[in-house]
């Protein structure tokens, strides 16, 4: 393959057995219709199915396929991640392996790069997922966009379109929990997003638990904002002047009703309630202290153990 890739698709893969044969079909006559050269990069996360032994074949027997077999499990973004530094393409898209992302949507991503937007967002229109998810996704998305003071209707969908720029840029950042659309959007500086369909995962199960979750929305909103702590600050000042006045209105209240020993346990329901403040607030800290502990360490983000396919193998 002597040309150079005019577009390069990324497709993160964790135990997607059943989801790669279908997927690739999908992809391969979009790409070829639209009469460019182009390149796909597989990133096996660390399946323990048969993906990689799928993905292998794929790689042989298509020149344009080349697959990244990661280590161990680092999770979907540092997947894509490990993806965006071997390509080559002008525009770089990414989507999901469980076809939750139609490819035929392809072409109407990369024609809002052509059309000068260098990082084209997706919103999924009539979501296939649970009630749960869509109704996190939206309390995420509207606490995030508040925080980050960024403007992106839907955090969670992964078909996206990066111009090279973006996707150099994105290289050149080492951190090591991050969280690719949030990143691509403070370098981007013309924005789009277009309406893309959503369909149900084909096979299998989602491989987000609650946990990780929970986790991932912590790195989405740590790794891009202080607020959070600066929230906290302001609540602390809130607390401290509203128990001066409190101090004052018992003092005042002493000197007019005499003295007076009531209300323990309303006193314990404050104290417990403003415990649980504090804890709170150490915990936060503790998440952003331990962010900056893992970034000082400066370990490999993900380790690659081969790329199979055509081209040189390049590590991080
Ligand atoms: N994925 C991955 N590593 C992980 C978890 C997920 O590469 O540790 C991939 C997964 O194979 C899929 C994509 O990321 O292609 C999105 O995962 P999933 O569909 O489970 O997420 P959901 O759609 O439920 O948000
Ligand atoms: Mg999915």
């Amino acid at each position: 393959m002597s040309d150079k890739p005019y577009i390069t698709v990324v497709v993160p893969v964790y135990n997607e057995e059943p989801n790669l044969h279908p997927l690739f079909e999908r992809i391969y006559p979009v790409m070829q219709r639209m009469g460019r050269p182009f390149e796909i990069i597989f990133t096996d996360d660390g399946s323990r199915d048969r993906s990689i032994e799928i993905l292998k074949e794929l790689a042989h027997s298509c020149p344009e396929v080349r697959v990244i077999e990661l280590n161990g499990n680092f999770g979907q973004h540092m997947a894509i991640l490990a993806a965006f530094e071997i390509s080559r393409g002008d525009i770089v898209i990414t989507l999901d392996a469980d076809l939750q992302n139609p490819p035929e949507e392809i072409p109407k991503l990369v024609t809002e790069i052509e059309n000068g937007h260098d990082v084209v967002g997706s919103v999924r229109q009539k979501r296939q997922d649970t009630f749960f998810r869509k109704f996190a996704s939206r309390i995420v998305n509207v606490t995030t966009n508040k925080m980050t003071g960024m403007r992106m209707s839907d955090y969670g969908c992964m078909l996206r379109a990066y111009h090279r720029n973006v996707v150099d840029n994105i290289n050149r950042c080492q951190e090591t929990t991050t969280f690719i659309p949030a990143l691509a959007q403070t370098f981007a500086s013309n924005p789009g997003e277009v309406p893309v369909a959503h369909a149900e995962r084909a096979e299998g199960e989602s491989k987000y638990s609650l946990y990780r979750l929970i986790r991932l929305n912590f790195d989405l909103m740590t790794g891009f904002s202080v607020v959070p702590l600066q929230l906290f600050a302001l609540m602390g000042i809130l607390t401290s002047l509203s128990s001066v006045l409190f101090a004052l209105f018992l003092i005042v209240r002493r000197l007019l009703v005499g003295s007076e020993v009531e209300g323990v346990f309303t006193l314990f329901a404050i104290l417990f309630f403003f415990i649980g403040i504090i804890i709170f607030g150490i915990g936060l800290v503790g998440e952003y202290v331990g962010r900056i502990y893992q970034e000082v360490r400066k370990r490999p983000r993900y380790v690659v153990r081969r790329v199979h396919g055509q081209e040189n193998k390049k590590q991080n």
